[in-house]
């Protein structure tokens, strides 16, 4: 067998978290990723079938029965992953359609996944419906993308043409938009229903006045995403209380569209 924290899936999670905390993302206990995997994979690092506990999920995903996630764990925090990844991460198998998680491996102190694991599976379900590719969401606290719930409207169109329009990059990178949730209660199965629904039609979900869910097949994808957002919800920010003097025109987002070979959210460019 070879040594687990060798492998990719682990050292790219450890990184990823490590550098979500040192963006300031990720406070305290903030924030949790999950990550799906490959079973194959696996197998090199150790026997799948051996079932540390299961832990009832409280939900059912029959779409995702038997699917392997690497996830961080409830109450951890990202700045101490790099340190002791095995308390602070898990994998989970789920089972029984499921309702169960089976942990096959970390959360050696006791410990169980993120309070957020039904937002996590609902909208790994749901990402995977659309791209079968999808492998990451992720979820955390940036201060500007919160900052600007609560001075934008949350109208998603508005709010994702405002951000195409404060960097010219962003409609490249997340030409389908940004979908926001009004306020909802975390931790519930409710706001993962609604999250899951959100990212059916864009891999960015802005929780108002809490944070962001990035969906990608990739953890650099998923992080590239909430990072490009996050830059242009920064210059909103900066600019919002001065006089404006230039924009980026729709007519300059079709001119991106065509030269990067992406195409804009229907009805979002005039
Ligand atoms: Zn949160």
């Amino acid at each position: 067998m070879k040594d687990i924290m060798k492998a990719p899936f682990m050292t790219e999670m450890i990184r990823t978290a490590t550098n979500m905390y040192a963006h300031g993302w990720d406070e305290r206990n903030g924030g949790n990723i999950s990550m799906l995997l490959d079973e194959v994979e696996l197998k090199k690092y150790f026997n799948v079938p051996a079932i540390v506990r299961a832990i009832p999920t409280g939900f059912t995903a029959p779409e995702l029965n038997g699917r392997i996630f690497l996830v961080t764990g409830t109450g951890k925090y990202f700045k101490n992953v790099q340190y002791d990844p095995k308390a602070n991460l898990g994998i989970v198998r789920l089972a029984n359609n499921g309702a169960e998680a089976e942990v096959l491996w970390g959360f050696s102190d006791g410990g169980k996944f993120t309070s957020e694991f039904p937002a996590h599976m609902m909208s790994h379900a749901a990402r995977l419906a659309e791209d079968p590719e999808n492998r990451v969401v992720m979820h955390c606290h940036p201060n500007n993308l919160i900052a600007m719930t609560y001075v934008h409207d949350l109208d998603e169109r508005e709010f994702t043409r405002t951000l195409w329009r404060m960097e010219t990059e962003c409609i490249v990178v997340f030409p389908e938009g940004v979908n926001v949730l009004p306020w909802m209660l975390c931790g519930t199965n409710e706001i993962g229903m609604a999250t899951a629904e959100k990212l059916k039609t864009a891999r960015l979900c802005v929780w108002a006045q809490h944070g962001v869910y990035g969906a990608g097949r990739s953890l650099d994808e998923a992080f590239g995403l909430i990072e490009t957002a996050e830059k242009a919800a920064e210059i909103y920010m900066k600019i919002v209380h001065l006089p404006i003097l230039n924009t980026i025109t729709d007519e300059q987002l079709h001119q991106l569209e065509k030269r990067f070979g992406v195409k804009a959210r229907e009805g979002y460019l005039d």
